[in-house]
């Protein structure tokens, strides 16, 4: 299936359901069956935490184009319940030592990146290396030198890239996406956008510089840029940003508390943004010269709720993961080159603002980025 049938084949789906199912946090949704009966893609497991075991897996496990072939873990306990479970041969199961060893299990295609941000560089060049195509998680990596880094990497080895960008597989971010490409409610004039979660344990790895690579801004605040970027089609020109007061000085001794920006694209759209590890907020809005679109939530497993000037927006409440690893796969049989906007070359346009974000709030003073 080519990458527009997919596309297309998806967003029909979405259109067959006219009610959204309600959806409790640990009951998923019930999917659409995605059909494909061809040769799946072995995919191993990069780090075993919260995401890949919680989110990705079933995620992996529901899409036709999948199956689990290998694991890397630097904890021996996690290992025998997952090997039983899929049947994994000893030979693909890694640890970080001896990660170079992927060259040698041909039975994985893929591999899925699920680390501290701060190893997503590391640990996706190295599977590139070693012949593999790479998903790495969210943000890409910690700046933009390891991000070309990676790209250059895969370029060299003649492997894919793609970044877990679920929300571009997921039916209300399409949605807005071709809000913003229709004009369905006129010139888009304003974004606002916050995204913000309470991080109270301080020895988590998100409040640890290097291996977070900043704060909140790393974490979420990237889907309010994303979908900024995404509804607008275009980047930003320039940017503005401050960073909000420190209230626990043992948590955020390393990585911003809370940040706030003020971005400008070349139309004149204005988007402000904030994101934090102190207040629990996700909306995204974006007023037009004829109407306007609210999600809160808009970019968490859901259910995202929208309202337009229009009505409710009437999309399909779906298990994202599920959803991405459909459109992935399809993407990774193709010949084609991974699209731009679930690859590195997004990763990296991301990257590029907040480091400019980053920038301005040290700094002070206005970033020209176009
Ligand atoms: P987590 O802490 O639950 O898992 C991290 C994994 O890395 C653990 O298995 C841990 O053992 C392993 N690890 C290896 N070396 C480590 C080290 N030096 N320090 C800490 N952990 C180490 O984290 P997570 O929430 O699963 O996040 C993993 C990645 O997934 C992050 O990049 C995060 O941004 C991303 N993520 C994405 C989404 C999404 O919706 N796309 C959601 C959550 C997390």
């Amino acid at each position: 299936m080519s990458i527009e049938e997919n596309r297309r084949s998806f967003i029909k789906k979405m259109g067959g359901s006219a009610i959204a199912l309600p959806f409790l946090s640990n009951k998923r949704p019930a999917q659409p069956k995605e059909t494909y009966d061809g040769k799946k893609l072995g995919i191993a497991l990069v780090g075993l935490g919260y995401y890949a075991v919680e989110k990705i897996l079933p995620g992996i496990d529901e899409s036709p184009y999948w199956e689990l072939k290998g694991i890397v873990t630097g904890t021996p306990s996690k290992i025998p319940a997952l090997k039983e479970k899929y049947n994994l041969k000893d030979e693909n199961i890694l640890n970080y030592d001896n990660y170079a060893n992927l060259a040698n299990c041909p039975d994985i295609d893929v591999v899925y990146v699920c680390l501290p941000n701060g190893m997503h560089a590391e640990y996706s060049i190295k599977a590139a290396n070693a012949g593999k195509h790479v998903i790495t998680e969210k943000p890409m990596a910690n700046s933009v030198k390891e991000c070309e880094d990676m790209m250059e990497a895969c370029k060299k080895n003649n492997v894919k890239l793609a970044v877990g960008y679920r929300c571009h597989f997921e039916p209300f971010n399409l949605e807005l996406m071709r809000y913003g490409r229709e004009n369905t409610f006129g010139k888009i004039n304003y974004i606002q956008s916050m995204f913000g979660w309470t991080a109270g344990n301080p020895k988590m790895w998100r409040l640890n510089k290097e291996l977070g690579g900043g704060g909140p801004l790393m974490d979420v605040g990237i889907y309010s840029i994303n979908a900024a970027r995404y509804t607008k089609g275009m980047e930003p020109r320039s940017v503005v940003a401050h960073f909000g007061p420190v209230t626990d000085k043992t948590r955020f001794s390393e990585v911003e508390e809370s940040v706030s920006w003020h971005m400008e694209f070349p139309d004149d759209t204005v988007f402000t943004g904030f994101t934090s590890y102190n207040t629990n907020v996700e909306k995204f809005q974006a007023y037009g010269d004829k109407g306007w679109v609210e999600m809160g939530p808009a970019f968490s497993y859901g259910p995202i709720v929208g309202n337009t000037s229009k009505g409710k927006m009437d999309m399909e409440v779906v298990y994202h993961q599920t959803y991405q690893m459909n459109g992935m796969g399809a993407l990774f049989l193709s010949p084609d080159p991974m699209p731009d906007h679930c690859s590195g070359v997004e990763g990296l346009k991301d990257m590029k603002i907040i480091t400019a974000i980053y920038e301005s709030a040290r700094t002070g003073g206005k970033k020209i980025m176009l």
